[in-house]
C-alpha cells in the first residue's frame, strides 16, 4: 500500500483492494460527507476566563457547552481542528452501559455505584439525543444497537447481562434476538444470538461534533483551533500556555483523552491509546444495503477485538475493527476488508472507497477514568470504546462539579484505576502482547 497523505496522526492509504479498485485519496468518509466546517482562530493573546477547556472533541465541547449555559466564561483550546481526534472519526455507535459489562462493573465498584453508573449511561444517551434535537444538529441519528454473540459462551454472558439490567435496574431497552430470528436484522451466519438495545443507535460522528461546536459558540464559548497547549502552570488560578498566548482561569478541564500525549503524565499512565480502523464501501444502493441489514440498527460483536458496522445515510457499509495497541500497523485496508468478508461474504465484488483509523483510550478495567488534579483541574478520559454517549454525561458532571455540585462527578471519580505497567516507554509493547493474546483467544 502506498501512503498518499499524512498529517500529525492520521495516515491515509491508497492501494488496490482484492476487487482491483483503488481506495479514494480523501480523508475519511466522514470528512467527505461533513457539513461546511468553520475556521476558528488560533489564540494569539493573553486572556482570562472562568474555565479553560483543553481539547475540542465531544468531552471538551460538552463540558464547555454546559459551563457556558450555566453563565461561565469559557475558552476552549484545540491543538488541531474541532473533531480532529476520535470524535471526528469513530464508529458513531451509541450503546448503554460500559465496556466490561455490568456484571464485571459491579465487581469493580460494588452494587450501589454500579447502579448509579448504569443510570448515568442511560442518561448519557438521552442527553446526547436531547442535544441533537435542541440544537438541531443534522447528524443522521438512527435508532437501535445490536450486540451480537460470536460464540455460545458470549451468548450466555449477554443473556446474563440482560437479566441483571432488567432485574436490578429495571431496564426495558434490551430485547434478546435468537439466532433463528437474526436474518430479520442482519444477513450473516456469524452470530449465535444478539442483544438489541432499542435506546442505542448511531450517528455521523463528525457532523455531531461540528454541531456541538456550533452550539457551544452560540452559547458564548470562545473556541480556538491550531492552539496546542504546551504547559499548565498550577496554582489558585492556573495558567495554560500555547506557543502564542496564555489563558488564566479559575478551573481547567483536560479533555485530550487518547491524544493528550505527555501533557500530564499522571493521566497518560492510566490509559493506553489503542488504534482501531474503519473502511467504507462504495454506496450499495437501497436494495443491496437492506439485503444486508434489514433495520436501521448498528452492530457490534462480543470479541475482545470487536468488529462493528452500520449503514451510512447514503447506504455504504461502514465496517470497523482490528485494534492494534499503540500502532497503526493494522491500518484499515485489505486486512479489515477480510474481516468484513468473513461477516458478509456476499460483498466480495464491492469496492472499498475509504479507509481511516484513530485512537481509542482504554483503561485497565475498561471503565472511564474521571478525576481532579488539585482543586481546580478536572479530567475525563478512557471511555474504552463507549465515548460517543459517555462523553456527554462527562461534560455535564464536570460542569456541575465546577459549579459546586460534585455528587455525580464523584460516582465516576471513585472508580478505582491502576496505571498500566511499563511506564510510558514499555506500556505500548506490553499491551501489544496482551492484544495479541486476546486476538488469538478470539480466533480460537
Ligand atoms: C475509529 C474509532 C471508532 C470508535 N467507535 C466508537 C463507537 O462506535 N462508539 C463509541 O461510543 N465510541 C467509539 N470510539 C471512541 C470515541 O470516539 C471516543 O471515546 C470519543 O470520541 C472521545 O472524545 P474526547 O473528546 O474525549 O476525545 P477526542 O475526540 O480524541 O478529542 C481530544 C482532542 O484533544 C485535542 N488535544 C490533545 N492534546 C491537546 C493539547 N495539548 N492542546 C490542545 N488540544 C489537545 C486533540 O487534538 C483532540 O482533538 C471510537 C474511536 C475511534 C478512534
Amino acid at each position: 500500500m502506498e501512503i498518499v497523505r499524512e498529517d500529525a496522526s492520521l495516515q491515509l492509504y491508497s492501494g488496490a483492494g482484492k476487487s482491483g479498485s483503488k481506495y479514494k485519496m480523501i480523508l475519511s468518509y466522514y470528512d467527505s460527507s461533513a457539513h461546511p466546517r468553520p475556521d476558528f482562530p488560533a489564540l494569539t493573546e493573553n486572556i482570562a476566563v472562568d474555565v479553560c477547556v483543553i481539547g475540542g472533541g465531544y468531552t471538551g465541547l460538552s463540558a464547555a457547552l454546559e459551563l457556558a449555559e450555566k453563565g461561565l466564561r469559557v475558552a476552549l483550546l484545540e491543538a488541531e481542528k474541532i473533531g480532529w481526534g476520535a470524535s471526528g472519526r469513530n464508529g458513531g455507535q451509541i450503546a448503554a452501559g460500559y465496556s466490561p459489562g455490568m456484571i464485571d462493573t459491579e465487581k469493580i465498584v460494588g452494587r450501589a455505584d454500579a447502579a448509579r453508573l448504569w443510570e448515568f449511561s442511560v442518561q448519557a444517551a438521552q442527553l446526547l439525543k436531547e442535544r441533537i434535537s435542541r440544537h438541531r444538529i443534522d447528524c443522521d441519528l438512527k435508532a437501535g444497537e445490536l450486540y451480537a454473540a460470536t460464540r455460545d459462551s458470549h451468548r450466555q454472558w449477554l443473556l446474563e447481562e440482560q437479566e441483571l439490567c432488567q432485574q436490578r435496574y429495571h431496564y426495558t431497552g434490551y430485547r434478546w434476538i435468537e439466532a433463528a430470528d437474526l436474518p430479520d436484522y442482519v444477513t450473516t451466519e456469524r452470530y449465535s444470538g444478539a442483544l438489541m438495545d432499542d435506546n442505542g443507535g448511531h450517528l455521523h460522528p463528525l457532523n455531531y461534533v461540528l454541531g456541538l461546536a456550533a452550539a457551544a459558540r452560540e452559547a458564548g464559548v470562545m473556541i480556538y483551533e491550531k492552539t496546542r497547549v504546551l504547559a499548565i502552570e498550577r496554582g489558585a488560578r492556573p495558567v495554560v500556555s500555547s506557543a502564542a498566548g496564555k489563558v488564566t482561569a479559575d478551573f481547567v478541564v483536560l479533555a485530550g483523552n487518547a491524544y493528550l500525549g505527555g501533557l500530564e503524565s499522571k493521566l497518560a499512565a492510566k490509559i493506553i491509546p489503542v488504534s482501531t480502523s474503519i473502511i467504507a464501501t462504495e454506496p450499495l444502493g437501497v436494495e443491496r444495503a437492506r439485503a444486508l441489514m434489514q433495520t436501521e440498527a448498528c452492530v457490534a460483536d462480543t470479541d475482545f477485538n470487536l468488529d462493528y458496522f452500520r449503514l451510512s445515510a447514503d447506504n455504504r457499509l461502514l465496517y470497523g475493527g482490528r485494534d492494534q495497541a499503540g500502532s497503526r500497523a493494522g491500518m484499515a485496508g485489505d486486512g479489515l476488508r477480510a474481516n468484513m468478508l468473513r461477516t458478509f461474504p456476499q460483498l466480495a465484488d464491492v469496492r472499498i472507497d475509504f479507509a481511516w483509523d484513530g485512537m481509542v483510550a482504554v483503561t485497565r478495567n475498561r471503565l472511564p477514568d474521571f478525576g481532579r488534579m488539585g482543586k481546580n483541574i478536572y479530567y475525563a478520559q478512557g471511555y474504552s470504546g463507549q465515548g460517543v454517549p459517555l462523553s456527554s454525561i462527562a461534560g455535564k458532571v464536570m460542569a456541575e462539579a465546577i459549579c459546586g455540585e460534585a455528587a455525580g462527578f464523584d460516582v465516576f471519580a471513585r472508580i478505582p484505576h491502576k496505571s498500566f505497567p511499563g511506564g510510558t516507554r514499555f506500556r505500548v509493547p506490553l499491551l501489544s502482547l496482551a492484544m495479541f493474546y486476546y486476538r488469538l483467544r478470539d480466533l480460537l
